[in-house]
């Protein structure tokens, strides 16, 4: 990939230090974001990040993600979910590479589960088109599943996959075009809100700018010293051998998620050029997320695949790829996006939770927003990082 180093002279501060509008610290698919939509606006912005290019440290590496719009988690994304579509298309137009692939998706569970009730409850709320089907429908569908009784399956055309480090690098490229300018492996130590403006201390000296939009993934909470309640856990995507048989790749195998029981979620892509990719969602190791294994072991991939033969018992070839990646979870699980809570010129940008990647292209744009005229033109005030202070 190249990165345009192109930079704007910027304006000298009082001690001689390089002023900017933005500073953004962070380089995943929410920081590469923010960067392009505030470069776009005209705006000085220096983008901070102590690792590489789709490094494998973080959140937002491993291949694919999957988008959808009858959202189980809550209906109030379904608006943000609308916008998210139309811009990951506009993004995908200006930078000339593929990065969404419409493959429709089900979502299997109980009747009575979170899952399907959630769904249910979104499709509702904004008349989203969907098909109910059973077991049975669904199998002879889509003929790579076996489904079993007792559980209900909602189809919509609208799911998909987005091609993750290619939107990591088409934000980077665009944002770097527009006049942005990122820096890599420039670690931030720590920053402060004075009179003159925020200052960000890194590995590479001191910066200055008038507003600082943290988007740290899983060291928010070392980032915005404890203002937003974060878990990091270790999650483990396995990608199992295809053959090149079409029951696996779209448009006969949709993305998919699965409640097998309470608590328990699976989802899975099909091979759109990597093999099938299945994981577990949530119930992985929680800790210091510079303390988490990057290993994985045998014990990692065997309750995966015991799913695969149950669920997908035809994809019986071996494992063949496999990486670990970080959720950094709220205690509600739903994202802090939105002013600091004790600081006007701090923008916290915390969209994870196992499910913050589709929403980058719409958050980038609603947090320039924000950074910028001080409101955003969609409502992301349930969002609001403020409603963790008296917890
Ligand atoms: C296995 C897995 C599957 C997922 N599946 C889906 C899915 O299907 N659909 C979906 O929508 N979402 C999904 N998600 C969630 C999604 O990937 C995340 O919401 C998203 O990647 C978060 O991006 P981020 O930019 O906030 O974090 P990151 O990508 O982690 O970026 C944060 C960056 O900040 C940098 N940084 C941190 N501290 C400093 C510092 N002091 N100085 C400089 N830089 C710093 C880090 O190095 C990192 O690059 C999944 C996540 C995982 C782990």
């Amino acid at each position: 990939m190249s990165v345009s180093q192109t930079v704007r002279p910027p304006v000298g501060s009082k001690e001689g230090r390089r002023r900017w509008d933005v500073l953004v610290i962070g380089c995943g698919v929410m920081g590469s974001a923010v960067t392009y939509n505030l470069a776009k606006r005209g705006l000085r912005v220096l983008n901070l990040e102590k690792f590489g290019v789709n490094h494998r440290f973080g959140s937002s590496h491993g291949k694919t993600r999957i988008i959808r719009l009858a959202y189980y988690e809550d209906p109030r994304y379904v608006p943000l979910l609308r916008r998210a579509y139309d811009a990951w298309k506009e993004v995908e137009s200006k930078s000339g590479k593929e990065l969404l692939h419409i493959t429709g998706g089900i979502m299997i569970g109980k009747e009575d589960g979170e899952l399907i009730r959630g769904a249910l409850k979104s499709a509702k709320v904004h008349g989203l088109h969907h098909d109910l089907l059973s077991p049975a429908e669904a199998e002879a569908r889509f003929e790579a599943f076996t489904i079993g009784r007792g559980y209900l399956v909602l189809y919509e055309r609208e799911s998909g996959v987005l091609f993750a480090e290619g939107c990591v690098r088409a934000f980077v490229g665009l944002g770097s075009e527009a006049g942005g300018e990122f820096r890599f492996s420039e670690e931030v130590k720590g920053w402060k809100s004075g009179t003159e403006g925020v200052e960000v201390e890194t590995s590479g000296g001191m910066h200055v700018a008038d507003k600082l939009v943290v988007c740290g993934g899983a060291w928010n909470e070392r980032l915005l010293k404890g203002v937003v309640p974060l878990q990091t856990e270790r999650q483990v995507p396995i990608w199992f051998a295809s053959r090149g048989e079409a029951k696996f790749a779209p448009p006969k195998m949709p993305v998919f998620i699965m409640e097998e029981k309470k608590d328990v979620f699976y989802y899975g892509i099909p091979d759109v050029g990597h093999g099938v990719k299945v994981g577990r969602s949530h119930g992985g190791v929680v800790g210091d997320p510079d303390g988490l294994s990057r290993e994985v072991t045998e014990s990692d991939i065997a309750p995966v695949r015991e799913f695969v033969s149950r669920r997908l018992p035809k994809l019986d070839g071996p494992p063949i790829a496999s990486t670990t990646c970080l959720y950094s979870n709220t205690p509600d699980g739903n994202f802090a996006v939105g002013q600091h809570p004790a600081d006007q010129r701090v923008v916290v940008v915390s969209a994870c939770s196992g499910h913050g990647f589709k929403f980058a292209s719409v958050l980038g744009e609603q947090v320039a927003e924000l950074a910028t005229e001080g409101r955003t033109s969609i409502d992301i005030s349930f969002l609001d990082p403020g409603r963790f202070r008296s917890e």
